[in-house]
């Protein structure tokens, strides 16, 4: 099953918009197992729509469309499709009486150009529009099959997870779906944990293997196409198994959640707390593990302390610490250690995490853009400092990355890895 992917818009072609509707739709049907070849952009014009679809239909065997089902002039998707596959336009009752329930509720008046949004093509299937007006279609012709959403994402995507989903399923009954699972890491780069599992990417039929990398994480998605769950299950165990005797001790999860997330289940799990003092992510630790839901169990709070008066004032840090030609400095590992040794204390958490150092663009104290320091106190071991020193990217990219490696670090601590 080979589909193609025809997003219609002027709008696209100028650059006014992005194509978030391809990729959305592309993520949907990797999940099918069904594989996109070709994403194609056409403006809004009748001949070039129906030369894209001609084109598409040699090559692919299921096209989805998106854009131009709406009322006005420029909305030609279905015109042009009924026209190329030689089908009438007619109404779907249903559609139109919703369409004049919205008006007259509105005590507005409903213009001929609305009529169009219900239109469809004949022998087709209507597919349910929850959240708009412009019902879509699906429908086989000559060994094609073809589905047609609204251009905007709030009606495509409801719409294509729903009905042209289900759609589908009952279409292609022969198509195995494809079960995947994420296994997530945190401190190995992407490139170091390709070179593990290389040799099981090189070799791979099923399941796939496919790395990607977020900012400060990176992950590992395995995919096998199934009769079931549980022919799914031993397969993607096993293959979950051969990674993790590699590289086990940088894999957090099993499924696609932050290293943050998997920071707030340890602590939850061994009934734990932190707190935490920020200098150079200015709060980006304490936004991460707020965005955890629930985690006002474990997360006590945190001070961004950012200027050495407030490092001084707030964590009780000694100017001599900080200041003069002998003193370590803010960017340093004792002040590190300090700062979450206090902010530990201060809060009454088990432990206290702290992050000083250079975010750039230029240096301080003498001290090179992306050396961090960070520290982790607790109440049982001594304090842990860790100089991170080749943090590499932007002012941004150096916060996110010192930030997730704090939780990394934590976590190891947490998990015993
Ligand atoms: P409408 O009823 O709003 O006219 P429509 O189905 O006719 O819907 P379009 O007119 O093509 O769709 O696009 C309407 C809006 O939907 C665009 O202005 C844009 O904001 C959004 N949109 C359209 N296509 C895409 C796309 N491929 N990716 C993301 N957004 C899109
Ligand atoms: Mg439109």
């Amino acid at each position: 099953m080979k589909a193609e992917i025809i997003a219609v818009g002027t709008e696209l072609l100028l650059g006014q918009i992005v194509n978030t509707n391809a990729q959305y739709i592309s993520q949907g049907l990797a999940d099918l197992g069904i594989d996109v070849y070709y994403q194609t952009v056409v403006g809004d014009n009748h001949l070039r729509l129906q030369e894209a679809i001609r084109i598409a239909r040699g090559r692919a065997d299921l096209i989805l469309m998106t854009g131009g089902l709406g009322p006005t002039q420029d909305d030609l998707t279905k015109d042009a499709l009924a026209e190329l596959l030689g089908r009438r336009l007619i109404l779907h009752e249903p559609s139109m009486a919703k369409i004049e329930e919205l008006f007259s509720s509105r005590g507005l008046a409903m213009v001929e150009s609305n009529r169009r949004q219900a239109l469809m093509l004949e022998d087709s299937d209507p597919l349910h529009n929850e959240t708009g007006l412009a019902v879509g279609n699906a429908l086989t012709a000559e060994g094609t099959h073809y589905i047609l959403l609204p251009g905007p994402p709030r009606e495509m995507r409801p719409m294509f997870d729903g009905p042209a989903k289900s759609w589908l399923r009952q279409a292609l009954p022969d198509e195995r779906p494809l079960y995947s699972r994420q296994l997530k890491f945190a401190g190995i780069g992407e490139s170091n944990l390709e070179a593990a599992v290389i040799d099981l990417i090189q070799a791979q039929t099923d399941p796939t293997i496919a790395p990607y990398a977020k900012e400060g994480e990176v992950a590992l998605r395995i995919s096998t196409k199934a009769h079931s769950e549980a022919e799914a299950l031993i397969r993607l165990n096993d293959m979950t198994a051969q990674i993790g005797a590699r590289v086990g001790q940088y894999l957090y999860a099993q499924e696609d959640i932050p290293i943050e997330e998997a920071v707030v289940r340890l602590l939850r799990q061994s009934m734990k707390t932190a707190a935490v003092a920020e200098s150079l992510t200015g709060g980006l630790v304490a936004e991460l593990l707020t965005s955890v839901p629930g985690s006002s169990s474990e997360f006590h709070g945190g001070v961004v302390t950012y200027t050495n008066e407030m490092k001084q004032r707030l964590l009780g840090i000694p100017l001599s610490q900080l200041e003069g030609p002998e003193a370590p400095g803010a960017v340093s590992e004792s002040t590190a250690s300090l700062m979450a040794e206090r902010v530990r204390d201060l809060a009454g958490s088990d432990y206290g995490i702290a992050l000083t150092g250079v975010a750039g663009p230029a240096e301080s104290e003498g001290k090179p853009v992306g050396l961090v320091y960070l520290a982790i106190a607790s109440r049982e071991a001594a304090t842990q400092s860790y100089t991170l020193l080749h943090l590499s990217g932007n002012r941004q990219t150096i916060r996110v990355r010192a930030a997730k490696q704090a939780f990394y670090r934590l976590w190891q601590l947490l998990s015993g890895k």
